[in-house]
């Protein structure tokens, strides 16, 4: 859908951002389509068995997180400007790029947006819950936002 707007940083900007998607996605060969198609679902795999491992490991260190970090649906999108992202309705969004990445910074996304499900905000309870599992996660988040996403 191009109609979503959302009011951010003081700028309204997804229509334009979709827009240019649709543009990029019109000018790849049917070879690069395949081949996105193809990072498309290996980005959905491994982000779905990370997820798996990282609930599981919540769960084991205290079960009353099962609930509150479980998600509804994982959408793989082609973006520029983020890692992954979670909503308040409990959908996460992953860039299919995260294949490309070390597999500790793919680790780290995948937790960062599964630690977002019960903690929406980067608040120290957020970032408490995101050590539990990754105790470096200061070094990995400075790491992922100060990487260009190409
Ligand atoms: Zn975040």
């Amino acid at each position: 859908m191009l109609g979503r707007i959302f009011f951010r940083n003081g700028k309204i900007g997804i229509i334009r951002r979709v827009r240019r998607r649709v543009r990029r996605v019109r000018r790849q060969s049917a070879a690069s389509k395949l081949e996105y198609a193809a990072q498309c679902e290996a980005a959905r795999a491994l982000v779905t068995e990370r997820l798996a491992h990282f609930a599981a490991e919540y769960a084991r260190l205290d079960p009353a997180l099962v609930e509150p970090m479980t998600y509804r649906r994982i959408a793989i999108r082609n973006q520029r400007s983020r890692w992954g992202s979670c909503s308040s309705k409990k959908n996460l969004n992953f860039n299919y790029r995260i294949v490309k990445l070390s597999p500790e910074l793919r680790d780290y996304i995948v937790v960062h947006e599964l630690c977002h499900l019960k903690e929406l905000h980067h608040g120290r309870a957020f970032w408490d819950l995101m050590k539990r599992t990754i105790p470096n996660a200061g070094d990995l988040h400075h790491q992922a936002r100060t990487m260009r996403i190409s």
